[in-house]
Formats: C-alpha cells, structure tokens, sequence
C-alpha cells in the first residue's frame, strides 16, 4: 500500500526546490494516488517564510499541474500554515477568505523565535519545549486546521543543540493534552517521516508517542514526508507504515478519508 504523502513542499516555499508539476510528476511516477501540496505560509515576520505566499498563484499552479498531469494522481492543494497565537485571528480571516483543500497546522516559532536556537537561547531545554507544546495546544485547540504537523518539532534541533537524546517522558502531560484535544475536534495526527534522516532518526512523532495517541482513542493518522526534494517525497512511508499497522493504527489511504474538508 502506497500512502498519500500530505506534506509535500515545491518551489513555492522559501526552502523547496522542484516546481509543483516536477513533484506530483515524480509523485505520480513512483505510483502515489494522491499528494498533498503544503507550501509554507507564516505570519509573524521573523520568520523566513513570512511574506512569502502568494496564494493565487500556489492556487493556480496547483491547478495548472493537476491538467497537465491528467488525471495521473489526485494533487491537493494545500499549505502549512504556521499558527502563531497573537495573529490568530488574522490567521482566521484569511482562512476564511482563502479555501484550500488541506490546512496542515504547524509551529515554527514562539513568540517571533523560531523553533531552534532562538527559542531555546538562555532557556532549559524543559523550558523551552514547554512553551512550544503549549503554542502547539493552542494551535490544536483554535480548530484552524485539518491535520498537525510534527508535533515534536523541537527535537529536531534540540537534540544537538542541548547535546541530548530526545525523551518525550517528561512532555507526556502536555503531548496527552494535544492528542486529546485532536482526537475530540478530529484533528488528524501527522506522521512526519523527515526526523528519519534528521537527527531524531525517527518520526514527528516517535514511536512511544504514538503508542500514547492510540492508546488515548487516537485514530486519524496521515502521513507526510514534509519532502522538499523529488527523492524525499513519501520517504520510509513503507517503514513507517508496516510499524503503524502493527500498532494498531492505520494510516490514511485516501487523505480525503480522512480529512473532514474534503469529504
Ligand atoms: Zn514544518
Ligand atoms: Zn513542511
């Protein structure tokens, strides 16, 4: 079973490479049914991505793949919107005025510091972990969004830059706290691959994470390679996926199964 990868970056993101056709093509290539196309969009100006997205031409571009591609592979048209909780309202009004078939929630910053070495300067790594999950709760809780994306972000750059392993043990309240409130607004739970062949060497999030999330109830899962490269794209979905399945937990076939914007 090959599983749609709903996170899924082109050159329309700051740091992405290949144009959207170049990605579905590959996509489609490689026998994917359905890919997601989530290019970032930020709204605190710290950010690199900020000012950055212009929707009606992701809109259009996306549109412009899906014809040329015919058919091939189904390309949603999506983004990965970086909540922030001071801008939430504006965050709302755009999403108002501007649909898109997939809104992956994410954060990337606290309070203008990205997630990384701004957040974590002259901060205890507990501390700073804290503060995220907690932005993340909010994100969550806002009800913005369709999916979240690697909910244990900061481990990507926590680990080298504390100098120490990642252990979730300590964030189990907070992380509990996320997965409940996704599993009672239906929040699909990302299984972010890209932690593979990151530091982590393991998904966003790890594995005991998400043996907690199903033992909770928790039962929306997609998966996203977060590529932004051609080669990454639905990077150790087959891994992942056989280990999912083990778990108890199976993830989306179609993202339209299980994302309630598209049903
Ligand atoms: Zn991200
Ligand atoms: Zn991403």
């Amino acid at each position: 079973m090959l599983y749609p990868d709903g996170h899924v970056h082109s050159s329309l993101s700051f740091d992405g490479v290949h144009s959207v056709l170049e990605m579905a093509q590959a996509a489609a290539d490689r026998g994917f049914k359905e890919v997601a196309i989530t290019d970032h969009l930020e709204f605190y100006p710290e950010s690199k991505a900020f000012d950055a997205y212009d929707y009606a031409r992701a809109r259009e571009t996306v549109e412009d793949a899906r014809v040329l591609l015919g058919g091939r592979i189904r390309v949603l048209f999506g983004v990965e919107l970086g909540f922030d909780h001071r801008r939430e309202s504006e965050i709302r009004a755009f999403l108002k005025e501007h649909p898109f078939d997939l809104v992956l929630g994410a954060v990337h910053g606290v309070e203008g510091r990205d997630v990384g070495a701004p957040l974590f300067e002259g901060r205890e790594p507990g501390e700073a972990y804290r503060l995220y999950f907690r932005e993340a709760l909010a994100a969550v809780q806002s009800g913005l969004f369709d999916a979240f994306a690697h909910l244990d972000l900061p481990k990507r750059y926590g680990i080298s830059y504390f100098g120490r392993a990642w252990d979730p043990e300590p964030f189990r309240d907070e992380m509990t706290a996320i997965f409940k409130a996704m599993i009672e607004t239906e929040v699909c739970l990302e299984v972010n691959t890209s932690g593979l062949r990151q530091d982590p060497r393991e998904p966003f999030p790890g594995l005991e994470a998400l043996e907690w999330y199903r033992s909770l109830g928790g039962r929306l899962v997609s998966l996203g390679s977060d590529a932004h490269r051609l080669w990454d794209l639905g990077f150790g979905f087959r891994e992942i996926g056989s280990w999912l399945r083990k778990t108890g937990l199976e993830p989306a076939e179609s993202l339209a199964s299980v994302l309630p914007r598209l049903k």
